[in-house]
């Protein structure tokens, strides 16, 4: 398996935007299991149709779906020429342990970080179907006492960078693509 990245932020943190502009800079797949889920709302699949519930409700769709889904793009040649940066994956213990099967070691996590205030000012003004008040708290909620931890777990096996994400988009940008530098360089050396 060729280089597998990823980045963990709160809900609101600026991931989203930021890992598709690394990709892009250092030639990574970006795939976001957000988008993946949009895109098959938006086809109306029966899975999207189940998954929109659950997303507008802030809660998070079974890891049995998303590890599939995950599997699915991941086996893509793209992937294997490339090597990948995953935002949004994984989110939960059983969803890490899948990827540890799929691609045996993630190489570097880059964590970005921003305060829990700051996270939900920024989701209430971006107007996603998904914000509301109740869904954004419930997404936070399951962040700290799902996500969170998996850091823990990363450093004990992978290069862990935290990066603070306040700041201009092109700041954390250019802290982020510091991070990589240091973590792709890593694995050469
Ligand atoms: P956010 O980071 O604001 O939650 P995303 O676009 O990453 O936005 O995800 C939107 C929604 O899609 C999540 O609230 C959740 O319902 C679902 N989702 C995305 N990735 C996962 C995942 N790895 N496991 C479970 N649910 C997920």
């Amino acid at each position: 398996m060729s280089t597998c990245l990823l980045i963990l932020g709160r809900q609101g943190s600026g991931k989203g935007t930021q890992s598709l502009m690394l990709a892009e800079k250092f030639g990574f797949v970006h795939i976001s299991t957000g988008d993946l889920l949009r895109e098959a709302v938006e086809s109306s699949s029966p899975l999207g149709l189940k998954a929109k519930q659950i997303m507008d409700a802030g809660e998070l769709v079974s890891d049995e779906i998303m590890c599939e889904i995950l599997a699915e793009r991941i086996a893509q040649p793209d992937v294997k020429s490339n090597g990948v940066l995953l935002d949004g994956f994984p989110r939960t213990t059983a969803q890490a342990e899948a990827l540890g099967a799929i691609v045996g070691k993630v190489d570097g996590v880059m964590n970005l970080d921003v305060p829990i205030e700051e996270v939900t000012q920024r989701m209430l003004t971006r107007n996603r179907d998904d914000d509301t008040e109740e869904s954004i708290a419930r997404r936070l909620a399951l962040y700290e006492e799902q996500t969170a931890p998996l850091l823990g777990w990363y450093e004990e096996h992978s290069k862990v960078v935290t990066i603070d994400g306040i700041g201009t988009e092109e700041e954390v940008f250019n802290r982020l693509a510091t991070a990589l530098e240091t973590i792709t360089g890593s694995l050469v050396s």
